[in-house]
């Protein structure tokens, strides 16, 4: 299925010029500075997104691409009325694989000039990110630089011929974005928890029928991330698609935002919108980030956001979780992107999947904490004379888990072989302990 979004973004992963020097030497290139909006309908039965044809992936199908709008009126897989009883839409083709790779902040116009030209020498990227206005944590912050980096981005555009996002949070944010040009707008985790703010925004965009990209609200609530959805449709935004950033979470995890798979996977169900995967604050630093786009891709994501800065380490925000152009380079070319998986069982079983393996993976958390603890247990009795191992205790305390473990619908057996493994485990662990003094 198609949508017009879907097209018309892809007008802006037209490639073949990027290489050039000068930047404007195609029809595709002269059309975009001349300030034809990305989704003039003119160009759709007339653009071959050759960027597609760049990729290596190899599973997209052009023709699908510049479908007509009819097609896409057929699946209607943006409209909200009714979306939830429907089969999901599926994400475009010409959407699969989209790569939005750029600067968390835009912080001079060397800094995004240098990367935004790195980045445009990778055939995979489609569309240069950079914020503008910064959302900080804590007061006195680098908080973007406003209207100057406007203008720089626009000069990034132009010069590399990569379409350009950024994030708003305020009708002025909106209506200065669209005074230079940014071609797509993206609303932040922050931002999306407010019906308020969001709102605002979606006013402010009435009329115009920029591509949206809306990330997840922080919090785990799937309802304020579909209303966040609704709001733009309702107001005539029809070019929406979904930035799965993760979550913020009160538990133990390798993650910054635990990526919690299957709510962006019930969100595609629901509203069958394309959602791009935003690995870099999901994951919070570099190392993790290769395995985790991975994993997107195999949960069946549309494709990825990924900051990358020129020169990660002296980063004025979030330096720890970006890369430089070339680390980009080489993990695109690492990962494995399958054909998407469009049957709503595989989709259902993908987000299974992931939920079990979150699951797992803080099992694992939990498991290293407990023997910490443990640990500290050891060091305790160790220095006040007490025996490792107290065995009235440990009985209540099995006897216990065994009850509460019923209660959830666990059976005995396992509650007894799980804790039984632990608290071996904790034992030889404090003995160890203990052996280390003697010595
Ligand atoms: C960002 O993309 O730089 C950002 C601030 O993201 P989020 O809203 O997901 O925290
Ligand atoms: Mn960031």
């Amino acid at each position: 299925m198609e949508s017009n979004m879907m097209n018309d973004m892809h007008l802006g992963t037209e490639r073949t010029d990027l290489l050039h020097p000068s930047g404007v030497s195609s029809e595709s290139d002269c059309r975009l500075l001349a300030g034809v909006p990305l989704h003039s309908t003119t160009c759709l039965s007339s653009c071959v997104p050759t960027g597609l044809q760049q990729n290596p992936v190899g599973v997209q199908d052009v023709k699908q691409v510049v479908s007509t709008p009819a097609d896409s009126n057929t699946a209607s897989p943006h409209s909200p009325v009714g979306a939830q009883d429907t089969e999901p839409a599926d994400s475009s083709p010409a959407f699969t694989n989209m790569i939005i790779a750029g600067p968390c902040s835009v912080e001079s116009e060397a800094q995004i000039l240098a990367t935004a030209q790195a980045l445009a020498q990778i055939p995979q990227v489609t569309m240069l990110r950079g914020g503008i206005w910064k959302p900080r944590t804590r007061p006195d912050a680098f908080e973007g630089r406003g209207e100057q980096g406007l203008v720089w981005l626009r000069e990034a555009k132009q010069e590399t011929g990569l379409p350009v996002i950024t994030e708003v949070a305020t009708p002025e944010h909106v209506e200065l974005a669209l005074k230079y040009d940014i071609d797509a707008l993206w609303i932040g985790a922050r931002t999306v928890v407010n019906p308020f703010s969001v709102q605002q925004l979606a006013d402010a965009l009435r009329g115009t029928d920029v591509p949206v990209f809306i990330k997840n609200p922080v919090a785990p609530d799937l309802n304020l991330w579909v209303g966040a959805f609704e709001r733009f449709y309702k107001v005539g935004l029809t070019r929406l698609a979904a930035i799965h950033r993760g979550f913020a979470h009160y538990k133990e995890s390798p993650y910054r935002n635990a990526p919690m798979w299957e709510i962006p996977i019930e969100l595609t169900r629901r509203l069958g919108v394309p959602v791009i995967t935003d690995v870099s604050h999901i994951c919070g630093n570099r190392e993790l980030l290769q395995s985790t786009a991975q994993k997107a891709l195999d949960l069946a994501t549309d494709g990825l956001m990924i900051e990358c800065h020129i020169n990660p380490d002296v980063a004025l925000t979030d330096a720890q979780q970006q890369i430089t152009p070339e680390a980009l380079m080489t993990m695109l070319s690492a990962l494995t992107f399958r054909a998407k998986q469009v049957g709503g069982v595989e989709r259902d079983l993908a987000g299974l999947r992931g939920e079990i393996d979150d699951i797992d993976s803080e099992l694992l958390q939990l498991l290293a904490r407990r023997m910490e603890v443990s640990a500290q247990i050891g060091e305790y009795k160790k220095q006040n004379n007490v025996t490792v191992v107290q065995m009235d205790r440990w009985k209540k305390i099995l006897a216990d888990h065994v009850v509460t473990g019923e209660a959830m619908g666990l059976s005995p057996l396992l509650i007894n072989k799980v804790f039984e493994a632990i608290h071996q485990a904790s034992i030889e662990r404090q003995s160890q302990i203990m052996e280390d003094d003697n010595e």
